[in-house]
């Protein structure tokens, strides 16, 4: 079943054209790569996606239903969580505030469970629970950005560039985390400049060039083929 599917979707930005027309397909329990250069688009498309800029053309189906013109509020209740570029932690609230903001629709009881489920998976959130997030070194900030995204509980999780920035270590880190939501069944659309890690860990890839989609299939045939080799993987 499709989790998401996107169609024919123009986005700009005045007279920029970011997504000429981005068709892509995300199915239950799979992790989909967005990868590409600076500019390609690839933020775009997730700000599209959730309702975060508005699309002039095309059509985005969430679960089946019709949300290209649904207010961001109401995408992310439905379950699709963004965890945006540079991770947007509110620097003057501590990390449990932080993680309580994800889960404010959730129902006392729930939050809790989840705060819990959370902080057992980042044990360096729960060691600076009471830390500004403005004071947490990058990747620790990712971890929050992450926490408090599944703090939502998503059925679809949307990752902007959530290597960027951070030393090697907290990247495999990061990473690690991304593969074991993968293999436990959250279905994951992901934005990388580090193609390679990304199509490591991802079912299937989509290159965006110019606003423009140029290749896409699974991420194994995509890591092979020579163009993408040569482009982002450094052959
Ligand atoms: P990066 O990896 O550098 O974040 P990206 O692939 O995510 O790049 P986008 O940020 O989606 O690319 O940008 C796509 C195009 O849209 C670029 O040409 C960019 O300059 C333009 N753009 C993005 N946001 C805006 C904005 N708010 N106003 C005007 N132009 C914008």
């Amino acid at each position: 079943m499709t989790a998401l599917h996107v169609e024919g979707l123009q986005v700009g930005y005045g007279r920029t054209i970011a997504l000429h027309d981005l068709t892509l397909d995300v199915p239950e329990g799979s992790a989909v790569c967005l990868i590409g250069a600076n500019g390609a688009g690839k933020t775009t498309a997730l700000r599209a996606i959730s309702g975060l800029v508005r699309a002039r053309t095309g059509r985005v189906a969430y679960g089946g239903a019709d949300i290209t013109r649904h207010a961001a509020h109401r995408i992310a209740a439905l379950g699709l969580r963004h965890v945006p570029e540079g991770r947007q932690c509110f620097a003057d609230l501590t990390v449990d505030e932080n993680l309580a903001l994800g889960a404010y629709l959730a129902p006392r009881a729930a939050a809790i469970q989840r705060r819990a489920q959370v902080l057992e998976r980042f044990p360096r959130l729960r060691e600076r629970l009471l830390q500004h997030a403005g004071s947490l070194s990058g990747g620790e900030q990712q971890m929050l950005a992450i926490g408090r995204a599944l703090m939502g509980q998503p059925r679809l999780l949307m990752l902007d560039e959530p290597s960027m920035g951070l030393a090697p270590l907290f990247v495999e880190e990061i990473f690690a985390i991304i593969a074991a939501l993968r293999a436990e069944g959250t279905t994951i659309l992901l934005v990388e400049q580090n193609a390679s890690a990304a199509l490591d860990i991802c079912d299937t890839a989509y290159v965006l060039e110019n606003g423009r989609v140029t290749l896409s299939g699974p991420a194994a045939a995509v890591a092979n083929n020579p163009a993408v080799i040569a482009a982002y993987l450094g052959g």
